[in-house]
């Protein structure tokens, strides 16, 4: 049997150049960052991992940031919490949806130090900002030493608690487009214990015409229902060019339900999860819709 040995080297950074240059030493060695700690030290703490190397990148102050321009959009720095984002007040006029996500993440004490960078990261399939960061098409900026490189927030989770991110890797930022006029989007989980992990999530992205008549985009992403958050770009196909109706969304519910692939668990079955993301995607997207009418 492996001898698990909790001892490591802790490399604090104070700068982004320095973390990459750690990130580039280390590459070939068992490491890990640690940026808010609240998945990374359970992980450590139940010995499912043992790091040889943690690279602390918490005092990267540069990157703690929000910041909304309206050519932009909006950027996230690695390093923002998730209730900074909650208590953004751009983000709440901007972009709801994040602040409304944020408010059922988790405790505020995880929150306070949770990253939301880190919750990406740690790729739970069922982590809250995915399915709104697939919705508002979000990219995540990956950095290197001497490297950049962005990933489409649909694709950047890989599988169960595997990213795009390499080793040498981290992410820096979060990016999200401006939204563009006659736009609404929601999200909602659900989960059996308040802020606790959804067993199912939807985000629903809705911009409707000049005439505010018929659906110019949609664009949905469901969490839970998957090895990672995923997009339901089928179901999209349903609304587009068409006048939305609770039919019409009922209908695209069922086609969702043909993308996704639950697994079942103690907390519900997979059948019980698909029916519970469609359900959930009829009621999100009304209120997307709403919201694409009042914008
Ligand atoms: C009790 C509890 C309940 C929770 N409930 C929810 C919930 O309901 N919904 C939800 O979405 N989340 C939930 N979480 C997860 C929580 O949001 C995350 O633990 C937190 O956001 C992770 O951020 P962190 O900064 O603490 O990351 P850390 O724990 O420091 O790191 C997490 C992982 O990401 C990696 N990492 C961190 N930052 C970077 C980076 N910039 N680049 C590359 N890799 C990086 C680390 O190496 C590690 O593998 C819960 C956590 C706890 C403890």
């Amino acid at each position: 049997m492996k001898t698990i040995t909790t001892d490591f080297e802790y490399l604090p950074a104070t700068t982004v150049e320095e973390a990459l240059e750690m990130l580039s030493q280390h590459k070939d060695d068992d490491y890990k960052i640690i940026a808010g700690g609240q998945s990374l030290n359970t992980a450590m703490k139940h010995r499912l991992i043992a790091p040889e190397y943690i690279i602390d990148i918490k005092g990267l102050t540069d990157l703690d940031y929000i910041n909304f321009d309206e050519k932009e959009g909006l950027k996230i720095g690695a390093l923002a919490t998730h209730r900074s984002l909650e208590k953004s007040a751009i983000v709440r006029e901007k972009y709801s949806i994040l602040c409304e996500m944020e408010e059922n993440v988790a405790s505020v004490e995880t929150r306070n130090w949770g990253t939301v960078a880190g919750d990406l990261c740690n790729a739970d399939p069922a982590v809250d900002p995915g399915p709104p960061l697939i919705a508002l098409d979000a990219k995540l900026k990956i950095a290197s030493k001497g490297e950049e490189k962005t990933v489409d927030a649909e694709e950047f989770a890989l599988d169960f608690f595997e990213t795009a991110v390499q080793p040498g890797e981290m992410v820096t930022e979060i990016q999200i487009p401006a939204l563009p006029p006659n736009t609404g989007a929601y999200f909602t989980k659900y989960s059996q214990i308040h802020g606790d992990y959804a067993l199912a999530s939807a985000a629903v992205l809705i911009t409707l015409d000049k005439k505010k008549e018929a659906c110019a985009n949609a664009r949905i992403g469901l969490g839970g229902v998957g090895s990672t958050p995923l997009r339901a770009r089928k179901a999209e196909e349903v609304l587009k060019g068409k006048k939305i109706t609770e039919a019409l969304l009922a209908e695209a519910a069922e086609v969702a339900k043909t993308e996704i692939n639950p697994i079942s668990g103690i907390e519900g079955s997979a059948d019980y999860k698909r029916e519970l993301a469609g359900t959930l995607l009829k009621r999100v997207g009304k209120v997307a819709l709403e919201r694409a009418q009042k914008a």
